[in-house]
């Protein structure tokens, strides 16, 4: 879905542990520069070159691959991009590189998560830790908080931990459009904080305190990875759940 010029909003679909849905990627580009945010997960290659080639950019143009975060949805697709294009430059927040890396375990890895994935049949439970096992691949430059990033008419990288130490969003100025990752969502038509559900009580406090940083942005759209676009007065609801938070 065209966003603005420049600027697509991708929606891919994905079974993960027997569960549909569609996750929506962002694509950004411009005369010099063309930039994936988020990869999906490796059965995703297909489907990102067919969004690619519907915003007349070919895929080997791709440059750059961003990544919010390092959970499976979102980097898994990654080295099946490599695989075909080795000079793609993949960049995520300094904290985040040592798990995208595979020096450090995913933090989604944890005994509740293995306590859902034993209620899977075997061969799945097997197909679920493969692609964590095949996951990792170099970061080969790191990003920190508010830094200015040039190309696509400027991007600005906010770091917004909480649902991982080192989850990013995106802030696209050209389109007023805040790339929100994980650290918001769409449900039932209404824009909302991270899942918290998932996290310590600590790191959900941390997340409910990166929320603030949206309020210092002009924004048009929001592009929640699992929701989708949601552009109805998006800072007047950010400054409403945040009032309800504090
Ligand atoms: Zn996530």
């Amino acid at each position: 879905m065209k966003i603005a010029d420049g600027i697509e909003m991708l929606e891919l679909k994905m079974n993960m542990m027997g569960r549909e849905s569609i996750i929506y990627p962002t694509f950004m580009w411009d005369d010099n520069t063309s930039v994936l945010v988020d990869a999906g997960l490796p059965i995703s290659l297909p489907d990102i070159k067919s969004a690619m080639e519907d915003a007349c950019v070919p895929f080997e143009k791709l440059d750059k691959i961003i990544i919010t975060h390092q959970d499976i949805d979102h980097i898994g697709g990654i080295k099946n991009i490599l695989d075909e294009l080795c000079d793609v430059e993949v960049l995520a927040h300094e904290e985040e590189k040592p798990y995208i890396q595979g020096e450090k375990k995913f933090v989604r890895l944890n005994s509740s998560f293995m306590d859902r994935i034993n209620y899977l049949p075997e061969e799945e439970q097997e197909k679920v830790l493969d692609m964590f096992k095949n996951a990792p691949v170099e970061v080969n430059r790191t990003l920190t908080d508010s830094e200015w990033l040039a190309c696509c008419g400027g991007i600005v990288i906010i770091h917004t931990p909480g649902h991982t130490p080192g989850h990013i969003c995106l802030y696209h100025k050209n389109s007023k459009t805040m790339i929100a990752g994980d650290a918001m969502n769409v449900f039932e038509g209404q824009l909302i904080g991270t899942n918290v559900q998932l996290l310590s009580e600590e790191d959900a406090k941390t997340a409910l305190n990166s929320l603030k940083k949206f309020e210092e942005y002009d924004i048009e759209n929001v592009i929640t990875y699992h929701g989708g676009l949601f552009n109805n007065s998006p800072n007047h609801r950010i400054k409403e759940f945040n009032n309800k938070e504090a």
